[in-house]
């Protein structure tokens, strides 16, 4: 488990790895791609690929925020069961317990964002917390007869315990934190906009997976649902991005926090790592089974 953490003005904001770091050939990530262009991502990000950039370094975060006195998470990563321990353990490095969590706010349906929900037992997870879906995706979600089982394990019980909210779009969950609707991987995927004394940070709802797609935003990845949709909201984050100059925090890339620029006005956007490591006492919890890449039910 690592922990990094940036500060959003008053805000303290806090990306906790769920998975390990996992390197996977670039053509199961993306729908596209080139040689040249891995090689030159490698070249700049050493440390974000392999073998000459055609490994992609891949891991899952979840996100903290402490800010305007509440506790809230964003994503619960998989289920309890299945690496559910390394979420508890971060929370805990923090000082954080499951009883602080005032909202836990869900990006999208897949189950590395909404596994960890409920207790192994069927109970809500964070027992006073409230649970935040965009109303879009909740419907999507339960409406979609393939994901039947996955919704009966995750939002059915919270739902059925009238501990969900859903959400209009451009909702404020908490003061100074909204929604930004962010379709393309799924088609309800809705990210957070925070924004605190003139800094801002977007929590993107899986709007990118890896890094080469601020270089190559119409680079889709294999598990954009709506490749099409996918890279135009993807351009468009990039371009808000870009023009406020605010911070970006991305579940599936490795250190989770980064800003984008340009290096000349007429060159590509590339990607700029940012925040602080942590590094939290001793134990860390076993990790159950190496992180999944099965974005059947993920991603
Ligand atoms: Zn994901």
């Amino acid at each position: 488990m690592v922990i990094h953490h940036v500060q959003i003005g008053t805000a303290d904001l806090y990306a906790l790895q769920i998975w390990p770091v996992q390197q996977l050939p670039a053509a199961d990530v993306l729908r596209t791609h080139d040689e040249a262009a891995l090689a030159a991502h490698h070249a700049r990000h050493p440390a974000l690929s392999h073998r000459g950039g055609t490994l992609l370094n891949f891991t899952l975060h979840a996100f903290l925020i402490r800010h305007a006195g509440r506790t809230l998470l964003v994503d619960t990563g998989e289920p309890v069961t299945r690496n559910g321990a390394v979420l508890d353990w971060g929370l805990a490095a923090l000082g954080v317990t499951p009883d602080d969590i005032d909202l836990v706010f869900l990006t999208h349906r897949d189950d590395d964002h909404v596994g960890g929900v409920l207790t192994p037992g069927g109970q809500p997870r964070f027992p006073r917390a409230r649970y935040l879906m965009a109303r879009h995706e909740a419907e999507g979600f339960r409406a979609d007869p393939g994901r039947a089982d996955q919704w009966r394990t995750t939002l059915g019980p919270l739902q059925d315990a009238g501990r969900l909210d859903l959400l209009d779009d451009g909702a404020e969950i908490s003061p100074g934190l909204t929604t930004l609707p962010t379709p393309g991987h799924r088609p309800g995927a809705t990210s957070l906009y925070l924004q605190d004394g003139g800094h801002s940070a977007l929590l993107l709802a899986d709007t990118l997976h890896v890094p080469l797609q601020v270089t190559h935003p119409d680079w889709s990845s294999v598990w954009d649902a709506d490749p099409d949709q996918a890279a135009h909201t993807r351009t468009d984050v990039l371009t808000r991005a870009e023009t406020q100059g605010g911070l970006l925090a991305v579940p599936h890339i490795p250190g989770a926090f980064g800003t984008v620029h340009r290096d000349s006005a007429s060159g590509p956007l590339q990607w700029a790592p940012a925040g602080a490591v942590l590094t939290p006492a001793e134990p860390q919890p076993s990790v159950l089974a190496p992180g999944r890449v099965d974005h059947t039910g993920s991603g």
